[in-house]
């Protein structure tokens, strides 16, 4: 883990990477204690989840004020809806990832969950409640054991082989010589990108939070393993408020709601079918990530995505 003899300037751009990331470590901020740029309110209360309803009124939003990177976006979801956000590169997804996290506070608009703004409860129960895959999951150069049960530090060892399970790589670990005693990390076993990913999920699992983000968990892994991991996300968002961020669409395709952003404004809205019948912009991206797969050979692939 960090150390607490490291520069100061090495927390700051490590801090700043874990924001940028999205990875949850609240932990780790407790430890850096950084002046946060965004502070509780003097006695703020926890935030109280009664089933994970979203609600994001109006959001506008900059990292700095000349350049306006969230121009109004708007989108409810409601307790155990799965909310999917597509969009170009640059179009304002993971901000708003960021800003449900309050990494940074909107300056127009508001997030809340189950009624309450992100700004008017504590962030240390805020983040409890939110749990985050994002695309590269990062593993500490400690077991695979600390690794999962980073999660939920007070968890048992049943609660962690249970979580491991859940997320398909219990028999993966049992495997190694050492199980889970294997030292993982950039000191240790290197993982591929499907197993990081299950420790992810294994992780999130522990910790257990009524709202998941997933941003673009799947999409640096091959197709086949993306299918095998998106089977584990479905399965861990039952019961959850779901947003996910993707770039394969064949990937959500089943979300209660489905919101097309590009330069921080909402552009279509809707599900899956209703989207390809006004043969807009979702449709057009549907139809060239389809082509895309016809291209790199995967002609039965394409049949079944479809
Ligand atoms: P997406 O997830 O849709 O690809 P992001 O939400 O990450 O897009 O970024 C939206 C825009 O905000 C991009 O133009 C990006 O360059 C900019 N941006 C992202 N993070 C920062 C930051 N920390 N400081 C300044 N600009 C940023
Ligand atoms: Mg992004």
């Amino acid at each position: 883990m960090i150390q607490i003899t490291m520069p100061l300037n090495f927390l700051g751009t490590v801090y700043r990477e874990i924001r940028q990331s999205l990875v949850d470590m609240g932990e780790m901020f407790d430890l850096l204690e950084q002046p946060a740029e965004v502070v509780d309110k003097p006695e703020a209360p926890d935030l109280k989840v009664t089933g994970g309803a979203l609600e994001f009124d109006d959001l506008q939003f900059g990292y700095d004020a000349e350049r306006p990177i969230l121009k109004g976006v708007s989108l409810k979801a409601e307790a155990g809806q799965t909310v999917a956000i597509v969009g170009p590169s640059g179009s304002g997804k993971s901000t708003i990832g960021r800003l449900l996290f309050r990494f940074y506070d909107v300056s127009g608009g508001a997030l809340k969950i189950d009624g309450q703004d992100v700004r008017d409860v504590t962030q240390d129960s805020l983040h409890k409640a939110i749990g985050v895959v994002p695309q590269d999951t990062v593993l500490f150069n400690d077991t695979i054991y600390y690794n999962i049960a980073y999660g939920n530090p007070d968890a048992s060892r049943e609660e962690v082989e249970a979580a491991a399970k859940a997320a398909k790589i219990h028999d993966f670990v049992k495997s190694l010589p050492e199980g889970y005693e294997t030292a993982v990390g950039e000191r240790g076993l290197k993982l591929s990108g499907g197993e990081k990913q299950r420790v992810g999920i294994a992780r999130t699992l522990l910790k257990n939070p009524p709202v998941l983000l997933l941003d673009e968990a799947t999409s640096a892994l091959d197709t086949q393993t993306e299918r095998d991991i998106q089977d584990s996300l479905r399965e861990m968002g039952e019961g959850r408020t779901v947003i996910t961020i993707a770039h394969r669409l064949s990937t959500i395709a089943d979300a209660d709601q489905i919101i097309v952003l590009e330069q921080g404004e909402v552009v279509e809205q809707g599900r899956h079918d209703d989207l390809l019948a006004q043969n807009g912009r979702y449709a057009a991206m549907w139809s060239r990530q389809a082509s895309e797969d016809m291209d790199q050979g995967g002609v039965e692939d394409t049949i079944t995505e479809i």
